[in-house]
């Protein structure tokens, strides 16, 4: 690693809450941090990288992610399922009680390689494996610190595999935050797992949130996802799952309640008053036809919106755009939605990351982190403050990744990997593992 990285000649796009286009720039970085960002730096730096004729940005955030769900890819062992809950019980409660530690590291590791190739530098992840729960984070961490970017890890605790995965699920997110606080490494963040309502006793909810505030920790969780969450809790408890979670005070300053698809208007309500924020992931909602979250009515509400990809993919700049078309599909009005989403990923991931990484990160700043991206993106239409979205949307994410860096770090360059890994290697391992854990389904 180098201490120090010299960029020169970058188009920028800062992102940040006043973005700037600026052309021809040099920026200067030393021990992970921009140092300067100027026309012409005059430093000496120990790595030297020329960004002519690319598009300079901050690496992307996915704020919401499984990555275990790697190993879900070309599995043709399910029974069809024709609406959410056997989705759930066909496919992903099946292949998260096969998963070994050693499968949660090799998992993760595939999705971490592409998301370096996509320009995703955050993951925020959201882990199952009831069969192998105790160590699963460490297996994870593991691979975030081989593949140098950054991850906040939780495992999501339910009652749905029995009394014993509960308490072990509750103490590995216990020990794994105290751990992570003991580390206090920049790279590796928790937070506090919690799989859905539907999933949760009350006595559950409560050892958690017990442990949680204790921990000065937020919890993230899947909230009201589908349907069927909404009318089991209600049911159940008497009130639905935005109140409930909020009364059991999971819903917290730090929280993220991933998807809030089936929400009404008192419960955005309820989820702007908790300050926990909301993470939307459309292809995965269309995907399992649970409906379309309205993220420019939560955003009018002033809940924080965030944007993850629930694992349907790393590439950001392709989930922004479903994003959009789903908000126009929603209002059924092509001039909706477009500005919640884009700033939902490019603005909005960087506040949540933020409050879990104390870290200045996703915008091109003096002092911010140095996690960049360089795409081999030369406008054949005029770039400039007015049209920075658009460019992005409609131009930068069509095109390729050049180069990626957190902080500071070059982990990737001329699309080349750049880590003490055998990319070959890791696929190698990876389909023998997965070979062997769809024979045990
Ligand atoms: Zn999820």
């Amino acid at each position: 690693m180098s201490d120090s990285l010299l960029i020169t000649h970058a188009t920028l796009i800062t992102l940040g809450a006043s973005c700037r286009v600026l052309n021809d720039q040099d920026i200067y970085i030393e021990d992970g941090l921009i140092r300067e960002i100027a026309a012409s730096v005059n430093r000496k730096a120990d790595q030297k990288l020329d960004a002519s004729g690319k598009i300079v940005l901050p690496g992307f955030i996915n704020a919401h992610m499984h990555c275990y769900s790697t190993f879900a890819r070309g599995l043709t062992k399910t029974e069809p399922a024709s609406s959410f809950l056997p989705v759930l019980k066909n496919l992903w409660w099946r292949l998260d009680k096969a998963l070994s530690l050693e499968d949660c590291y090799y998992s993760a590791l595939v999705v971490l390689l592409e998301a370096i190739r996509h320009g995703t530098t955050t993951l925020i992840d959201h882990h199952a494996s009831p069969c192998a729960i105790r160590g699963s984070l460490d297996a994870i961490a593991r691979a975030f610190r081989e593949t140098g970017l950054r991850g906040c890890l939780c495992y999501e605790v339910s009652d749905r595999d029995g009394a014993r995965a509960t308490q072990e699920g509750l103490e590995e997110n216990r020990d794994f935050i105290l751990a992570c606080k003991e580390r206090n490494d920049p790279f590796i963040k928790a937070l506090f797992g919690l799989h859905a309502s539907f999933t949760l006793t009350d006595v559950t909810l409560k050892a958690a949130a017990r442990l949680g505030s204790g921990l000065g920790t937020g919890f993230h969780i899947h909230v009201a996802e589908s349907i069927a969450d909404q009318e089991y809790t209600r049911a159940q408890y008497g009130k639905g799952v935005v109140e409930r979670l909020y009364e059991q005070g999971i819903l917290v300053p730090g929280s993220i309640a991933a998807h809030a698809v089936q929400v009404d208007e008192k419960e955005m309500a309820l989820l702007a008053q908790s300050g926990a924020a909301v993470v939307h992931n459309p292809q995965s909602n269309l995907n399992n036809a649970v409906g379309i979250a309205d993220i420019v009515a939560m955003q009018k509400h002033g809940i924080l919106v965030g944007l993850g990809t629930d694992a349907m993919t790393t590439r950001m700049s392709e989930e922004v755009r479903a994003a959009i078309w789903c908000q126009h599909f929603l209002h059924n009005n092509p001039s909706v939605g477009f500005d919640a989403a884009v700033s939902a990923l490019l603005l909005h991931n960087a506040k949540i990351a933020r409050r879990i990484f104390a870290a200045p990160l996703g915008e091109i700043a003096v002092d911010a982190a140095a996690d960049l991206i360089f795409v081999d993106y030369d406008p054949a239409t005029p770039l400039h403050q007015e049209n920075w979205m658009g460019q992005i949307v409609f131009g930068v994410s069509q095109a390729t990744v050049d180069t990626t860096i957190v902080a500071g770090r070059v982990l990737m360059r001329d699309k080349k990997l750049l880590l003490d890994l055998d990319e070959r290697e890791v696929y190698l391992r990876a389909r023998e593992r997965v070979a062997a854990l769809w024979e045990r389904l």
